[in-house]
């Protein structure tokens, strides 16, 4: 398709850019947000913590090992989103129609662009990440090129804080040395069988002769990759149809007959299946677990909430209830979590669990578990809270336990802020709204 352009915009590592410019004194610093438990995971990491090996979807105990000078946030899903809201803003008004990937990532294909030289599409993009910078002080990266897989992998060599414009014609010379898992919709099972046929990169994988892929991958599938591996994309930008529900499933190699175990695997599945509710920036009202026995029996509880959440620990903790509801006595064979009644109405925060908006958590060993209890009567200060003092201003918990809390006092206009601190149950420090780190 001459004269299309594509492009992909990703702001750059999103959640701990927006923690970085929202509490000055954490930029140039390592920051990862995710859950802060024995067993949380990384959400985000800064430049500076990914240079140390850290990323997304990593184990944070992993993450802090391999960073340990970096601070560990709580994810502020109320700030993202609020900044998500006007990095969209911006894109729309540049492109209307924008095939959204996640909060802090979409697609686009601005018709002003339709027919230009790369020259005007890597200007149009520049123009768009200053509009960005300006309304979010946020950085942009993106990526543009002939169709939707050069545009993704440009704006990931565009990074940090870049424009990488593939020219038409250059996608094979993109592509051709990239490992074949980078194509879309290669997966594990798709990179194992290619390899076993000596396939390892793109250029090999768009080398093979048709009726072999169609062989090895099928041929409606195995035909649309081989396509792409030779650069012809002409898969349509369009805005996304909203799934009726999120949900993520696992079969074990040996059946499960230990309830300790079927709780750990309904703990990971529920935050995958958490992981795609909050990309969809969406909250749930109903918690489904699916558990198939031994003898394919298979057994279904679900529970209906009058308020949709998106509090890990709350619904993670409905979904370990149900599944040991729905035990079966031949062992587990298949355990599934899944999140139906989806609103966009997002009560609470993303990921908080200041305010279980389905229930209190039924068990102590969730599978996010919170830091530095500290005996206050009714929550205790948490690391990355927002607070407020009458004298101080607005600040963040830096550390709490044995009966103290140090906040460090500082919002996005007031570079670095002075840390202090009280004890934990001083009646002048109170809590905060987190938006209030944007001013
Ligand atoms: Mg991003």
């Amino acid at each position: 398709m001459t004269g299309r352009w594509v492009v992909h915009l990703d702001l750059d590592s999103f959640f701990a850019s927006a923690e970085q410019l929202t509490r000055p004194t954490l930029r140039g610093r390592p920051v990862l947000v995710g859950g802060l438990g024995p067993r949380g995971i990384v959400a985000g990491a800064s430049g500076e913590a990914k240079a140390f090996g850290a990323r997304s979807a990593m184990p944070m105990a992993q993450a802090r090992r391999a960073c340990p000078t970096a601070v560990a946030l709580p994810p502020r899903t109320a700030v993202y989103r609020t900044l998500s809201e006007s990095f969209f803003a911006v894109v729309r008004a540049a492109a209307p129609v924008l095939e959204q990937v996640a909060y802090d990532e979409t697609f686009a294909e601005p018709a002003v662009l339709a027919g230009a030289d790369a020259d005007a599409v890597r200007a149009w993009a520049e123009g768009v990440r200053a509009q960005v910078r300006e309304a979010t002080g946020l950085a942009v990266s993106v990526g543009a090129g002939s169709g939707k897989q050069v545009a993704k992998i440009a704006s990931g060599l565009a990074k940090p804080d870049g424009v990488h414009v593939v020219a038409h014609g250059g996608e094979r010379a993109l592509l051709d040395p990239l490992p074949v898992r980078s194509l879309w919709g290669i997966g594990p099972v798709a990179e194992t069988a290619l390899a076993r046929a000596g396939v390892t990169t793109i250029a090999s994988f768009a080398a093979m002769p048709a009726p072999e892929v169609t062989a090895l991958l099928g041929s409606a599938v195995g035909g649309a990759l081989h396509r792409l591996a030779q650069g012809l994309d002409d898969r349509a930008v369009t805005e996304r149809g909203e799934a009726k529900q999120v949900s993520a499933e696992t079969t074990f190699d040996t059946d499960l007959s230990d309830v300790a175990g079927v709780r750990r695997a309904v703990a990971d599945l529920a935050t995958s299946a958490h992981r795609r509710l909050v990309a969809s920036q969406r909250a749930a009202r109903t918690v489904t677990v699916k558990v198939r026995g031994g003898d394919f029996v298979t057994h279904t509880r679900s529970e209906t909430s009058t308020v949709a959440s998106t509090d890990l620990p709350a619904l993670t903790a409905v979904a370990q209830r149900l599944a040991v509801e729905a035990l079966p006595d031949a062992g587990v064979r298949l355990v599934g979590v899944s999140y139906a009644g989806l609103t966009t109405a997002v009560q609470g925060t993303l990921f908080d669990s200041t305010e279980p908006a389905v229930e209190e958590p039924s068990a102590p060993d969730v599978g996010i578990a919170e830091e530095d209890p500290t005996p206050t009567p009714e929550r205790p200060w948490r690391t990355g809270d927002d607070a407020a003092h009458p004298v101080h201003g607005h600040g963040w918990v830096q550390g709490a336990g044995h009966g103290r809390v140090t906040v460090r006092f500082e919002t996005r206009s007031t570079g670095p802020g002075r840390a202090h601190t009280f004890a934990v149950d001083d009646p002048e420090l109170t809590r905060a709204d987190p938006l209030v780190s944007l001013t």
